[in-house]
């Protein structure tokens, strides 16, 4: 197709689940919504995985097999870049994903999806940062040791709040995370914990998928507020695809990819387009009619086209934004390296 606005973006999905690792590489050709071969026809250049770790038991034997959980999955994300060079490239910078873009292959960017796989170890963040991994999500659904989440676990018997948002070692925690240059992903905390996860991180914080409250009053979704904040704080908000998030109640066959759009332009106006991305939480319930797998993907560029939205526009929406994150994360990173040699030298 001749413009297709699409051709030769930098697109990232800030998020999307892997299987428990127990069959073949998920990134083989298969059922799933997101494989290599659809993210090639999708055009997708780079797709944060998330090893995720559901909400257990707060005690040592439960923070332990969360952290072991964590690794294993963290191994099933390298295994989609075999040495034989048939799969992706694992990209944990800025630079390496745009040089993996540049060079036709497919960056992977590893992410753990809930603080839960630290248990109260701090020294486990080292461990992830040195496997690559960009950003946590501080909680999923149930609080944590870190913070408190939007939606408690009944099953765990969570209070409504169990910090008031942060705790003392989730603060800590950040602060750590700010030094190893991982992002704080703000998506299933509180708005408690993520108000103040926003003011306290030096990198700005981002909700990797999230979406609208004013549009669709779902505990996942950011208000106002949080918008506002995310824009004074220089964050973002990558606008989530799963149905009941962007309708309440919706099912995926309800919606096409206007509905997507519809969330995008209202974080555009309500805080600028420099905070808003996508992050679709493939294979962890996204999809919408028109964009049911990465190999849609521009479909939703079209649409956004279609109402206006330009080159320079779509480029920060697809995955600009998020590099600028990236960047800054690595800056900081870089930025304490160098205090803390000075002071050791
Ligand atoms: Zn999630």
């Amino acid at each position: 197709m001749k413009n297709d606005p699409h051709d030769g973006l930098l697109a990232i999905d800030t998020h999307v689940d892997i299987p428990w690792p127990d069959g073949p590489s998920p990134f083989a050709d298969g059922p799933r919504c997101v494989d290599l071969p659809k993210l090639k026809t999708g055009r997708i250049a780079a797709v944060c995985f998330a090893a995720y770790v559901p909400q257990g038991p707060r005690d040592t034997a439960g923070h332990l097999a969360a952290t072991t959980r964590a690794h294993a999955m963290l191994d099933a994300i390298a295994a989609m870049a075999p040495a034989d060079g048939t799969g992706g490239l694992i990209t944990a910078s800025a630079e390496a994903i745009e040089a993996a873009h540049a060079a036709g292959r497919t960056g992977i960017i590893p992410a753990i999806e809930n603080g839960y796989a630290i248990g109260r170890d701090i020294g486990n963040l080292d461990a992830f940062a040195a496997r690559g991994v960009r950003y946590i999500t501080l909680t999923h659904n149930g609080h944590n040791e870190i913070a408190d989440a939007a939606i408690p676990r009944r099953d765990l018997n969570d209070e409504p709040s169990v910090h008031g948002g942060l705790s003392a070692f989730g603060r800590g925690v950040i602060a750590r995370m700010n030094e190893l240059g991982i992002l704080v992903d703000v998506s299933h905390a509180s708005k408690a914990s993520m108000m103040q996860a926003a003011a306290l991180s030096r990198t700005p914080v981002l909700a990797t998928h999230s979406s609208i409250r004013a549009l669709c009053d779902h505990a996942r979704n950011l208000d106002d507020e949080q918008l506002d904040l995310l824009r004074e704080t220089g964050g973002l908000v990558q606008i989530t695809i799963v149905s009941n998030f962007l309708r309440l109640k919706a099912r995926a066959a309800d919606l096409t990819v206007a509905d997507i759009a519809d969330h995008i332009d209202y974080a555009v106006r309500r805080i600028g387009v420099d905070h808003v991305g996508i992050g679709t939480d493939f294979d962890g319930g996204g999809g919408v009619k028109g964009f049911m797998n990465a190999s849609q993907a521009p479909n939703l560029t079209a649409e956004l086209a279609r109402r206006g939205y330009e080159r320079d526009a779509l480029v920060k929406i697809w995955g600009g934004n998020f590099l600028r994150l990236l960047r800054k994360a690595e800056e900081e990173s870089a930025s304490f390296l160098k205090k803390r040699s000075k002071i050791l030298s």
